[in-house]
């Protein structure tokens, strides 16, 4: 099975496509957390995407689709995957569909209003990448692997606002663009996380 998880930052597609992946034995490719691997390790992708990111811009198409190119080629993906925050662009998409054919879409809904503390309350663990909202966790460290937990730069206010105006100019076309294909599913991303994953569940089934 060959699946993307669309929806704007603070959605929910992360941790959502972290447990569908498990439960469908599908490769969990996300593109955001392999550019912040590259920052981590100080490659020239790394260096280069750092500063992108922390402005809340899109790093170059071609940039993404070579990675992206790569990554479904590794043996873990050869029983499928699933993307989370690629494509983003149109043109990611169309290259995307050269490259192999997608069995479902799945969009996460979640009001616009409900983003903004969504993602400034995440804090994330840099050991397992598990993301956490200070409203219902407050340890400063990770339950599941005990990583001082830390909130990313570009979940930021500042930047917030901004990743959100580049979701609206550029990716939520693709919602358009799947359903023309009768590729999309929408689920109801403003639910407990358990309840989303059961809808979600439910779509592939
Ligand atoms: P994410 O973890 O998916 O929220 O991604 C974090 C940041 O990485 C984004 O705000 C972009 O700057 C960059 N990024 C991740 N995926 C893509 C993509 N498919 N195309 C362009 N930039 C991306």
């Amino acid at each position: 099975m060959k699946l993307i998880f669309l929806g704007p930052p603070g959605a929910g597609k992360g941790t959502q496509a972290e447990r569908i992946a498990a439960a469908q034995k599908i490769a969990h490719i996300s593109t955001g957390d392999m550019l912040r691997a590259e920052m981590r390790e100080g490659t020239e992708l790394g260096l280069a995407a750092k500063a992108i990111i922390e402005r809340g811009e899109l790093v170059p198409d071609d940039v993404i689709i070579g990675m992206v190119k790569n990554r479904i080629q590794q043996p873990d993906c050869a029983g499928g995957f699933l993307f989370d925050g690629f494509p983003r662009t149109v043109a990611q998409a169309d290259a995307l569909s050269a490259l192999c054919e997608i069995d479902c879409v799945i969009n996460i809904d979640v009001p616009f209003a409900r983003l903004v503390d969504r993602i400034s309350g995440r804090r994330m663990c840099p050991g397992c990448g598990a993301a956490f909202h200070v409203s219902n966790y407050t340890a400063e460290t990770c339950d599941k692997c005990g990583a001082t937990l830390y909130q990313r730069d570009d979940d930021q206010a500042e930047t917030v606002q901004n990743r959100l105006r580049v979701y609206e100019a550029q990716t939520q076309p693709l919602i358009d663009y799947y359903a023309s294909r009768q590729l999309l599913t929408t689920v109801d991303g403003d639910q407990t996380v358990d309840a989303v994953t059961a809808q979600i569940a439910a779509a592939l089934r």
